[in-house]
């Protein structure tokens, strides 16, 4: 079957490896939903010094960043900031905010709604699920009738569920937990800083992301932003915390650090990143995702696969795709890796075999998705799937809006 011009380059390409040999490591590209890759500008803030983080060089670069999480929150209230993984954020705000034996509604619609209503029964809660299955977006409907049933006064959502692409109608869902007056806890790890999120104006509790995914920055560092209403709650909640006691770090925060060591690099990073984010603004960010989601899916169909995830614009942080028949995805993904230096995700459970997911979070270029989708065209073919050839990277770059029409 005929490759191409351009997939002729690459099975070319994949051939000399010693392009990049003379102790030169071949570049990976991350195209995977987190972590994700890092700005130039930002690997340069991590390689300064080691700063103490009870120094005045601590504190002022952390009222910094204190400052440009706000603006990306779109938030008035301090953002707490914790060293871990997004998950550890989350754990802080179930002990925070919950009781042993307390009612909550979790809804889910993939792997990070189900770990969520896991980890709440780990803790003991009473965990009411308002679960759908993986691809499916909840409603606010449904939300508003579990409400109304469980009399949950506390509600777990994800924004965007990364296991499967799709991203909620967070604003009316908030609206729903509001005319109930429940406090919402919001997953927007993969969401904040690449779809819009008001935390203030839509009225989200609480809002916990990490630093691996739309903020540029390496894995690290997880924040929470809490409302009054939250603080209020958590004068009553008893379920035990230490580390990941709140109250504690506002205190601490408030002086300029953190109650145990931080990743102090990390946060200098951080600072670095969030300052390239606001210097093009948060519309132009939402707008870049959207569009790279968008060449993304118009590659997906040229090459002739199904998509995974929505074939619409909420589809802004990842596009998930089904190999052909009988096409091992798994396979596909160590092919891109081991010879065109492209790394994406996998999939889940029964999907494990046909799935897989781009990434196009945060430091990511058109260009990025046109090869990839080039490589994906060329491995195809390079097992024998009858696919097309040639018309991927094209329809990418058009779709975002790089080729001008004829
Ligand atoms: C990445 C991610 C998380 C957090 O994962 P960690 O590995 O704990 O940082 C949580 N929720 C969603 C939706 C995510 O995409």
């Amino acid at each position: 079957m005929p490759l191409g011009v351009v997939g002729a380059l690459f099975v070319h390409l994949r051939g000399t490896g010693r392009l990049y040999a003379q102790g030169v490591p071949r570049p990976q590209q991350l195209l995977t939903p987190g972590p994700t890759a890092v700005p130039p500008e930002v690997l340069s803030a991590l390689a300064q010094p080691v700063i103490h983080h009870r120094s005045p060089d601590f504190a002022e670069v952390f009222a910094l960043a204190q400052e440009r999480l706000r603006a990306v929150f779109r938030t008035e209230r301090d953002v707490l900031v914790f060293t871990s993984s997004g998950t550890g954020a989350f754990e802080s705000a179930i002990v925070n905010l919950l009781s042993p034996g307390q009612r909550v509604l979790a809804v889910s619609q993939g792997e990070f709604g189900e770990r969520w209503q896991a980890m709440a029964r780990a803790f003991g809660c009473d965990v009411v699920p308002l679960a759908y299955a993986w691809g499916e977006a909840p409603s606010p409907d449904d939300l508003r009738t579990a409400l109304a049933e469980s009399g949950a006064q506390t509600v777990f959502l994800v924004h965007s569920e990364t296991s499967t692409g799709v991203v909620c109608d967070l604003e009316q869902l908030l609206a729903v937990c509001a005319e109930a007056d429940a406090l919402s806890i919001v997953d927007a790890v993969s969401s904040l800083g690449a779809v819009p999120l008001e935390t203030d104006a839509w009225g989200a509790d609480v809002v916990v992301t990490g630093s691996q995914k739309a903020l540029m920055t390496p894995p690290g560092l997880a924040f929470a932003a809490v409302s009054e209403r939250a603080w209020v709650r958590a004068e009553t909640a008893t379920l035990p915390r230490f580390y990941w006691d709140w109250e504690r770090q506002r205190r601490v925060q408030e002086k300029g650090s953190t109650p145990f060591t931080p990743a102090t690099s990390t946060v200098v990073a951080l600072t670095a990143a969030l300052g390239l984010v606001l210097a093009d603004g948060l519309e132009a960010a939402y707008a870049r995702h959207r569009a790279l989601g968008r060449a993304c899916r118009a590659g997906i169909k040229a090459i002739g696969l199904e998509l995974y995830s929505p074939d619409d614009d909420s589809a802004a942080v990842l596009t998930g795709a089904l190999t052909p028949e009988g096409v091992d995805a798994v396979a596909l993904r160590l092919a891109l890796r081991d010879k065109h230096g492209i790394t994406i995700a996998g999939g889940h459970g029964e999907l494990v075999s046909r799935l897989f997911r781009i990434g196009h979070i945060g430091h990511v270029t058109v260009e990025q998705i046109a090869g990839a989708m080039t490589a994906i065209e060329v491995e195809l073919a390079v097992v024998g799937a009858d696919v097309e050839q040639g018309n991927a990277a094209p329809a990418a770059l058009e779709a975002f809006g790089t080729v001008a029409s004829a």
